[in-house]
């Protein structure tokens, strides 16, 4: 549920990650539609991951690392051991091509694998970064929406969060947004370039709750899509569903594209990863909703790497979130 931010993050700390995840969305970008489905290796637990994954980490935790310090501690999605397997040498050299765009600098490939490491943290220490370089690796090798997501916890709470949404439209005709929040709210940026400096963000305000659009993601896999449906039934919701990867989600109901968030569970074994939620989470709280999980618990983020405490999510403009759960109580136990 909404909660007052439990420590801040300083306004430098929230330029510092909002620059370091505009290097990473554009250097994403650069590559997109160059990098076919042939070009992604599958990890261990069958998710895809490509060149600008890792690029996209490295980019990020140079930023982060040359700003502020070596002493961060920050859990990422990727971990540099298939890079340094030797059968993956071609792939080490195209990460090395994209980190290099990100920084604007040629880089060593040693110095590439360090910043990927940097992401090695468990999330154990009060005070921790959280990345996912490439959100909806499966959109991006669509050539479709993906996120660049990164948040800043601090004993278990969200006080900061920044997605970088580069395939995001935009309400005045263009293309890519940075959302940033803080303890003082939501803004979008512009992406690539800034040129809406601090533009505040709110969620919709729909007078009821059958007036809401929903969102859920592309991959039924990834959240049950009959259930969904079962669920805007009950709520006499009639518009189809927003259907859309990544975290842009969080950002589609921050900025009141939709009122809705449904992750429902396909699998009763399957926990949610922090680096999938903490951004934007903050980003639609920050913006005045409300996120919970499929119970109306709140995240808990002192787990280490993995929403171990909640079973899936539900993020709303708020007004409505208790009767968008008793919908969701009923389908899930019917
Ligand atoms: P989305 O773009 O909403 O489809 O979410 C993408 C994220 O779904 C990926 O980053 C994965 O970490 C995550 N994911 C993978 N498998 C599952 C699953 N079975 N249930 C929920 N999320 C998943
Ligand atoms: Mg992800």
């Amino acid at each position: 549920m909404s909660s007052t931010p439990h420590a801040s993050a300083d306004r430098s700390t929230l330029g510092v990650a909002v620059e370091a995840v505009r290097r990473a969305s554009a250097a994403c970008v650069s590559v997109q539609h160059r990098l076919a489905a042939g070009d992604a290796i599958t990890k261990g637990d069958d998710s895809p991951v490509t060149a600008a994954d890792f690029a996209a980490q490295a980019v990020v935790c140079a930023t982060l690392v040359e700003a502020l310090g070596t002493g961060i501690e920050l859990v990422g999605e990727e971990d540099s051991s298939d890079l340094t397997d030797p059968d993956h040498a071609e792939l080490l050299a195209t990460v090395q091509d994209i980190t290099s765009t990100g920084l604007g600098r040629s880089v060593a490939a040693d110095d590439v694998v360090r910043w990927i490491d940097v992401g090695a943290s468990d999330g154990t220490t009060d005070r921790y970064w959280t990345l996912d370089p490439i959100d909806g690796t499966k959109g991006f090798l669509r050539g479709d929406q993906f996120a660049v997501a990164l948040a800043l916890i601090d004993e278990g709470q969200v006080v900061l969060g920044v997605l970088g949404c580069p395939n995001l439209p935009t309400p005045d005709g263009g293309v890519g947004a940075i959302f940033a929040a803080d303890a003082h709210g939501t803004v979008s940026h512009g992406l690539p370039s800034d040129t809406t400096i601090d533009q505040p963000i709110r969620v919709a305000s729909p007078a009821t709750v059958a007036e809401s659009r929903f969102c859920e993601s592309v991959e039924s896999g990834h959240s049950d899509h009959s259930q969904s449906q079962q669920i805007a039934d009950l709520l006499g919701i009639t518009s189809d569903p927003y259907r859309i990867d990544s975290q842009c989600k969080y950002a589609a109901v921050a900025r009141g594209d939709a009122s809705i968030y449904l992750r429902l569970p396909t699998r009763a074994d399957y926990v949610e990863k922090i680096w999938d939620h903490a951004a934007g989470k903050f980003v639609v709280e920050r913006a005045g909703g409300t996120v919970s999980d499929v119970e109306g618990r709140p995240l808990d983020f002192s787990h280490g790497a993995r929403l171990s405490a909640n079973r899936g999510v539900v993020a709303t403009s708020g007004a409505f979130h208790d009767q968008v759960i008793d919908a969701v109580t009923r389908v899930l136990n019917a």
